[in-house]
């Protein structure tokens, strides 16, 4: 059995970006429907939907009451912060009182990007190291976005620093010095899609000199597919070519990847 630690099926389900942020509509619902149950025909019994904004976490939360194999994470992305994080983040601490009833396995994801121009950094720490608090509250891992801006990231971390820090570097893509500094605060790696792009050969190195006890596996669907498919959607279906990756990479048979990633995943999320 597979677990995709990091999914979003209801962006997966919206046509346009238009359509974001907004409750997900019975024709959406039917499509993920089909999304689940093909995932499951694949050998993943386990999804950790993502949370990208208040709506959308709310979005997640009704497809994890929705799906037994479906999990929802809840937090606000940094491109999508907005004058309203601070009341959006106390709403999405309405939920986490009652995370068991929700689903509700993982804060996320939260962190630092600084990869488009215009971002406001300010902005985006304080509302990164609000949802540190949170997880910390309720006792969830975190599911870390970090692009361009790993000294940011790790600093804001390295603030709460302490043996219930936990989670997740969503689709790592710093080098092993950077992993090194995950791994000592309590973290493991999201490895996803781009480790299968020609030109990653230092994400492959690290992951080399990681191993695979501190690793697990994402898609991001519907984002970063795996190289057979770009330029098109990712789905969660496709885990098993990530897992298959990284058997070849390490050497290892897909099998141990599966077992240990999946054992990985289940003890971080308590599922
Ligand atoms: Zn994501």
């Amino acid at each position: 059995m597979f677990i995709d630690t990091h999914c979003h099926l209801n962006i997966l389900v919206k046509k346009t970006f238009e359509d974001f942020d907004a409750p997900l509509t019975p024709a959406e619902i039917q499509h993920t429907d089909l999304i689940v149950k093909e995932a499951a025909r694949a050998g993943i019994h386990k999804i950790v939907n993502v949370g990208t904004s208040l709506p959308e976490s709310i979005n997640c939360i009704s497809l994890a009451h929705r799906y037994p194999s479906v999990y929802a994470a809840v937090g606000i992305h940094p491109n999508d912060l907005t004058d309203t994080w601070k009341t959006d983040l106390a709403k999405i601490e309405e939920y986490l009182e009652k995370k068991e009833e929700h689903k509700i396995v993982a804060m996320g994801e939260c962190g630092v990007d600084k990869h488009y121009p215009g971002y406001n950094l300010h902005r985006q720490k304080g509302a990164f190291k609000r949802q540190i608090e949170l997880a910390l509250t309720y006792d969830l891992p975190l599911i870390i976005h970090s692009r361009d801006a790993a000294e940011e990231t790790y600093q804001c971390l390295q603030e709460f620093k302490s043996p219930q820090l936990r989670g997740t570097i969503h689709c790592f893509s710093e080098d092993y010095r950077w992993a090194q500094e995950a791994l000592s605060l309590g973290f493991v790696l999201g490895i996803g899609g781009t480790i299968t792009y020609p030109r990653n050969e230092a994400l492959r190195s690290a992951v080399k000199k990681v191993g695979i006890e501190k690793i697990i596996l994402e898609t991001d669907a519907p984002f970063l597919p795996p190289q057979f498919m770009r330029g098109k959607k990712n789905h969660p279906k496709f885990i098993k070519e990530i897992a298959r990756s990284i058997a070849d990479l390490l050497a290892i048979p897909v099998e141990e990847v599966e077992r240990i990633t999946t054992e990985t995943a289940e003890k971080l999320f308590k599922i």
